[in-house]
């Protein structure tokens, strides 16, 4: 491996000042559960590795009447030990618990995980149906690009030179909402995602119809992909097997799978059809009380 300098920065200026000096050939470090493997996997040649997690806003994790503020590089285990966190954003805890194992999870940030932009990521579908905006900062400032739009292809995510992702802003979900996230692995930990499945859905107060639901998939695209027309076909409808069938019937139609030694493109369609329906069960029993 190409010797590299290793940088703790103390502060955002500091980091987009290093990002613009080194452009490619330099790379943040959050928990570095992904980039150290890249690194030494020689995936690009590094000048500076620009270790973030001093930067004291990237460790932030904010929760208040307005939604949760949740820092690029706060590691996963802050998301899961937060009750307050999982009683609101149960997906997203739902995916930090199962990011790696214990150790992974002592490091590994969703912020990390978000700029990754894996296909397979397990944080990112949790973010898309919880709305979620990446907050970037960069030499004119910052700039917010929602989730949706910040995965562009396998690995490339929408910021440009100098910038960095400095936090996720999700917002509150509104009173009788809940969201699930949950991937196919052929083993029970430590694997990528054949499929991943994440839904938000909200009720009206009896909990009988469904007033919106967004449903995103994880390892059946390029990217993350939100299915759109699946989310919304469900909303004003109310909460039947059959509405859960269609609903699950349009993801599958939003699904764009390859075959791989993961899996087949059917087997990952037949998935997709399989985890919409428990997520968006699993979501629904949480919207109305549950665990
Ligand atoms: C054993 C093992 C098991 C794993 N299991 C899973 C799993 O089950 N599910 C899963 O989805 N992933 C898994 N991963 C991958 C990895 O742990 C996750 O993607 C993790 O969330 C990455 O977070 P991190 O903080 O370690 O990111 P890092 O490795 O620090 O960074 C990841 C990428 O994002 C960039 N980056 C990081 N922070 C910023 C920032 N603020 N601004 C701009 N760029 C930034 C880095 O330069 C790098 O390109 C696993 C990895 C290992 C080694």
């Amino acid at each position: 491996m190409h010797p590299f300098q290793y940088v703790a920065a103390k502060d955002v200026q500091e980091v987009v000042s290093l990002l613009e000096q080194y452009g490619d050939r330099a790379r943040c470090m959050a928990g570095g559960t992904d980039v150290i493997v890249q690194a030494r996997g020689g995936r690009f040649d590094l000048d500076a590795m620009v270790d973030i997690k001093a930067v004291p806003e990237v460790m932030e994790l904010t929760l208040n009447g307005a939604g949760l503020r949740l820092g690029a590089a706060t590691p996963c285990y802050r998301v899961y030990e937060d009750d307050k966190l999982r009683a609101t954003y149960a997906g997203i805890v739902d995916a930090a618990s199962i990011i790696g194992g214990i150790q992974i999870q002592s490091r590994a940030s969703i912020g990390g995980n978000l700029c990754n932009a894996s296909p397979s990521a397990d944080g990112i579908g949790p973010l898309m149906v919880h709305n979620a905006v990446a907050v970037v900062a960069g030499p004119k400032g910052t700039r917010e690009v929602p989730v949706d739009a910040f995965c562009v292809a396998p690995g490339k995510n929408a910021m440009t030179k100098g910038e960095f992702l400095l936090r996720m802003e999700v917002p509150a979900p509104a009173a009788h909402s809940g969201s699930a996230y949950q991937r196919f692995i052929p083993r029970n930990e430590m694997d990528i995602a054949v499929v991943g499945v994440a839904v938000a859905v909200t009720l009206d107060a009896k909990g009988e119809t469904i007033q919106s639901a967004r449903i995103a998939l994880a390892a059946v695209g390029p990217t993350p992909i939100l299915a759109k027309a699946a989310g919304d076909s469900l909303a004003g409808k109310p909460v039947t097997p059959e509405n859960i069938q269609s609903a699950a019937d349009l993801a599958i139609v939003a699904a764009s799978p390859i075959d791989d030694m993961r899996g087949t493109a059917d087997q990952r369609r037949h998935l997709v059809g399989v985890l919409t329906k428990r997520m968006l069960t699993k979501a629904i029993e949480r919207a109305r009380g549950a665990a």
